[in-house]
């Protein structure tokens, strides 16, 4: 049935006849990892010119059928969003900030052209999966229910127009902590060859075909010893922009913080957003300003630049200890996990947690 747009969604729910046995279940969710254990149902919903936003479902997790002439595995129209639900003290279970993820997931489809989905149906259909599969989130420190909704072009056309016809789903994954106790410092690889996004292009926008241009410097990183990359900008080769999956912050000697400003060609991550608030709940004072890779070298060799910190929705808050580049590799501070680091990503994990107060809304219990 078409879902008409000031209705409030309802997902029609065939529960799976074959659930993976609670006891199986039991074993994954001790050490499920990142991205590797799949729960048993999945939500979709279609999208046609003629019936508009229909179908929305809960069914069992199962391969699409696919025509081999979709558009999406031509073209890569695509996008995708990840966000987690967590486990309260009460027993409950809350998203974190969805209705941010809503918002991206839409400006994302507009830049590939795509029809754009409802905020609400976005937010429904996390919920929906959320509700469903509560009994996935694991009861292991920093365990979550990680959600990965993604939309693709579905049309059976090779013509190269926008499609008219989308395929939207919900998956949900159990996941670990990424790091387990303290995060440890990780060394970045300074891509100086491989760009991320131009000026123009779809650097703000969460689309496959970003990631996939963004492989070959993670190799080239993986080879140089590095656990991830940091991308400069396409135009100078010169400023910091972000890693492939995480946003990056820098924390001086005066106590302030620094993160690029999102001028078109960076991810808005929601956890860069929601650091931004708690370090000025704090009383830091946090600029948004372009910083050069040199000038950052500059500021690690005098002691100026104490800490620097990735962050995103899979692993939070990622002290960074070096940076390697072609001609040579810098510490940062004192190369390992650093204070201001540490009290920004627990002031952040206390609240996606229920551990501390909410005071901006950012949870939404399920
Ligand atoms: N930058 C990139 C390129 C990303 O893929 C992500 C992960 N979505 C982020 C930054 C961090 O965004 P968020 O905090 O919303 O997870």
């Amino acid at each position: 049935p078409a879902i008409a747009a000031d209705a409030v969604p309802t997902f029609a729910v065939e529960p799976s006849a074959t659930p993976l046995a609670v006891n199986e279940r039991a074993a994954l969710l001790t050490n499920p990892g990142f991205g590797r254990v799949f729960t048993d149902h999945m939500a979709t919903i279609r999208y046609s010119e003629a019936n508009g936003w229909h179908d929305a479902r809960v069914v069992k997790r199962a391969p699409f059928q696919l025509d081999a002439a979709s558009a999406v595995l031509h073209y890569a129209q695509e996008i995708f969003e990840g966000l987690k639900a967590y486990r309260l003290p009460d027993g409950g279970a809350a998203l974190f900030r969805p209705h941010a993820n809503a918002a991206r997931f839409r400006r994302s489809a507009e830049r590939m052209a795509m029809v754009p989905l409802p905020d609400d149906l976005f937010v429904e259909s996390v919920r929906a999966i959320v509700r469903q599969e509560a009994d996935w989130i694991p009861d292991i420190e920093g365990g979550a229910l990680y959600l990965r909704p993604f939309m693709i072009a579905s049309e059976v056309f090779l013509g190269v127009k926008p499609s008219t016809e989308y395929l939207y789903a919900v998956i949900a994954s159990s996941v670990g902590a990424y790091f387990k106790g303290d995060a440890p410092a990780v060394t970045l690889w300074v891509s100086q060859d491989y760009t991320r996004a131009a000026p123009g292009g779809t650097g703000a926008a969460k689309c496959g075909g970003n990631y996939a241009s963004s492989l070959i410097a993670q190799a080239e990183a993986t080879r140089q010893g590095c656990d991830q990359v940091l991308f400069l900008d396409a135009v100078e080769r010169r400023w910091i922009e972000e890693l492939g999956g995480m946003n990056i912050f820098f924390v001086f000697d005066d106590g302030s913080i620094a993160t690029p400003a999102l001028t078109g060609t960076i991810l808005p991550g929601i956890t860069r957003d929601s650091l931004i608030t708690l370090a000025r709940d704090m009383g830091l004072v946090v600029r948004e300003e372009p910083y050069a890779i040199d000038q950052c070298r500059a500021d690690a060799e005098s002691g100026r630049l104490r800490e620097a910190f990735a962050c995103g929705t899979a692993a939070v808050v990622t002290p960074i200890g070096t940076m390697k580049q072609k001609d040579g590799q810098f510490q940062i501070g004192s190369g390992g996990p650093g204070q201001i680091t540490g009290r920004l990503r627990q002031a952040l994990i206390d609240i996606q947690r229920g551990h501390a107060p909410d005071p901006h809304g950012w949870l939404d219990r399920v």
